[in-house]
C-alpha cells in the first residue's frame, strides 16, 4: 500500500456498517494464506511451517491472544507487536491482493437449474436450458484495523465497476463469508486492481455525499478480490413442436425464477400450457371452447346470450336485436322483418323489435329521411315505428290496408315491403309493381 500525505489528526477507521472482531478476522487471513489455525477458548493457536519458525524463536505452534489482554507466552494480535509485524510481511509476499468467493453460491450450470426448474409447471411439456454462461466477477474489499479502540475490523466493499456497494448486498451475496481461492484465481490484471483499491480508498475515507473530507483514514491492511459467479442465459419450455423462451440474468446466489410473460394473453405465470393450435401461454389463460371443444386462450371465447355457453367468437355473431353475441346456428329468420335474429329475441314468430313497435309521428326524422328517399310512403298515416341495430321496421294503417316496411339503416334500401289487410295478420309481400307504386 503506498504511503498517504502526512495527516494532521491521527488515522482513524472508516465508518462502515461492516465490522469484524479481530481475532476471527487475522484466522481467515491465515486460512487464506494456507497457514494451519485453530480457534481455542482464548486463543488462536497456529501452527507454523519451517520457514516461518526463526521469527519465533523457532517455534513450532504459536499461541496469541484473542484481544488486547496477553499473557505470555501467548503473542499479541497487536499490529505493531512481532506476530503483527510478522502478519503484514506474510500478505505482503503473497501479493496485492488476496482472492476468495464467497462459501456459498451456485457454482455449477446444474444448480442453476436446480434453483429454476422446479418453480414452473409445463403442460404436456418439458423445461430445458438453452445456453447458460457463469462468469466471475471481482468485488473488492478492503479492511482496515488500528490499536486503537476496540480493535475490531472494519470492511469496505467496493463493486466491480468501483462504485460503493449496497450493504444489505453484503450479506445477501455472501461477501461477509469467504473461502480462499489459493489456485487458479480469475485473472485481474494489476491496473485494475489498482484502480478498485483506489475506489476503495475513495469511498473509505469519503462514505457520504458530505463534502467534509474528515479526519484521515488508517492504510487497509488487506485487500481481498471477491470473486461472484454471474448466471446468464435461457429457458426454453418445450410444448409438441412449439417452443418459447425465458432469459434471466442475475447474481448466481440471488437468481430467483423470472416470472414467464405470456406471449398472447400478457399474463405473468409459472405454468404454461398451449393451445390446440400450439401457442404456449398461462395454464390459466387456456380455457375450452364448449361448442367445439377445442382448447383456445379465455380472451378467444364470448359467452353465447342464447346458450350461456362460453365459445368461440368465430362461432358467434352479434344479434340485431339484442346486440348481444349468440352463436350461428342459435340464429333464426324473422316471420316479420326477415332479419336472421337470435333465438333468444323470438317469440311466436315474431323477433322482439317487430313485436314492440310504438307510434311514431311523421314528423319524426327517422321517418322524414324515409319518406326523403321512398316519398310515395308519405301518403300513408298511422305510423308505428322500431329500429333494430341494422335496420327501421315500421308499419303504417289505411281505411282498407295496413303496410309494412323494414328498411337498411344506413342505405335506406328497402328490405321487405309487404301490405296486409285491414284486419288480417298475415303480410304479403308487394309484387314489384306495386312496390314501384307504393314508394314513389
Ligand atoms: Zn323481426
Amino acid at each position: 500500500m503506498s504511503e498517504s500525505a502526512a495527516p494532521a489528526l491521527p488515522a482513524t477507521l472508516p465508518p462502515s456498517a461492516h465490522s469484524q472482531q479481530r481475532a476471527p478476522f487475522v484466522a481467515w487471513v491465515l486460512a487464506q494464506l494456507g497457514i494451519p489455525v485453530h480457534a481455542g477458548d482464548r486463543e488462536l493457536l497456529i501452527d507454523l511451517a519451517e520457514p516461518d519458525r526463526p521469527a519465533f524463536d523457532g517455534q513450532a505452534q504459536l499461541r496469541v491472544a484473542l484481544g488486547p489482554d496477553v499473557s505470555p507466552p501467548q503473542e499479541s494480535l497487536a499490529l505493531d507487536g512481532r506476530f503483527g509485524r510478522w502478519l503484514a510481511a506474510r500478505l505482503q509476499s503473497s501479493g496485492a491482493a488476496l482472492h476468495a468467493r464467497p462459501r456459498m453460491q451456485p457454482m455449477a450450470v446444474n444448480e442453476i437449474s436446480a434453483r429454476l426448474f422446479p418453480a414452473y409447471e409445463v403442460e404436456n411439456g418439458q423445461i430445458h436450458l438453452a445456453g447458460c454462461q457463469l462468469t466471475d466477477h471481482p468485488f473488492l474489499r478492503l479492511s482496515f484495523a488500528a490499536d486503537e479502540g476496540d480493535w475490531s475490523v472494519r470492511h469496505v466493499y467496493v463493486s466491480p465497476d468501483g462504485a460503493p456497494l449496497a450493504d444489505e448486498l453484503v450479506a445477501r451475496l455472501g461477501l461477509d463469508d469467504l473461502e480462499p481461492i489459493r489456485r487458479h484465481a480469475p485473472r485481474l490484471d494489476d491496473a485494475a486492481l489498482r484502480s478498485l483499491v483506489a475506489a476503495g480508498r475513495r469511498i473509505a475515507a469519503k462514505p457520504s455525499a458530505d463534502d467534509d473530507p474528515g479526519p484521515a483514514i488508517v492504510e487497509p491492511l488487506v485487500a481481498a478480490v471477491i470473486w461472484v459467479r454471474h448466471a446468464q442465459g435461457t429457458l426454453q419450455f418445450t410444448i409438441g413442436r412449439r417452443i418459447a423462451h425465458l432469459p434471466f440474468s442475475a447474481w448466481a446466489s440471488l437468481l430467483t425464477p423470472p416470472p414467464f410473460i405470456a406471449p398472447h394473453s400478457g399474463a405473468s405465470t409459472y405454468r404454461l400450457a398451449a393451445t390446440d393450435d400450439g401457442r404456449i401461454d398461462a395454464a390459466d389463460e387456456i380455457a375450452v371452447c364448449e361448442q367445439s371443444g377445442q382448447r383456445v386462450l379465455r380472451q378467444e371465447l364470448v359467452q353465447c346470450s342464447v346458450t350461456g355457453k362460453r365459445v368461440l367468437g368465430e362461432l358467434t355473431a352479434v344479434c340485431p336485436v339484442s346486440g348481444r353475441p349468440a352463436l350461428r346456428s342459435t340464429f333464426v329468420a324473422c316471420t316479420v322483418c326477415r332479419q336472421r335474429v337470435s333465438s333468444g329475441v323470438m317469440e311466436g314468430g315474431a323477433c322482439q323489435a317487430c313485436r314492440s313497435l310504438s307510434s311514431c309521428s311523421k314528423d319524426d326524422p327517422r321517418l322524414v329521411w324515409i319518406f326523403t328517399e321512398h316519398p310515395g310512403l308519405d301518403r300513408w298515416k298511422n305510423w308505428e315505428l322500431a329500429e333494430t341495430a341494422t335496420s327501421y321496421i315500421a308499419q303504417a294503417a289505411g281505411l282498407w290496408k295496413r303496410l309494412l316496411i323494414v328498411v337498411d339503416k344506413e342505405t335506406l334500401a328497402i328490405r321487405r315491403l309487404a301490405t296486409a289487410d285491414r284486419l288480417s295478420k298475415t303480410w304479403i309481400d308487394a309484387p314489384d309493381a306495386l312496390a314501384n307504386e307504393l314508394l314513389k
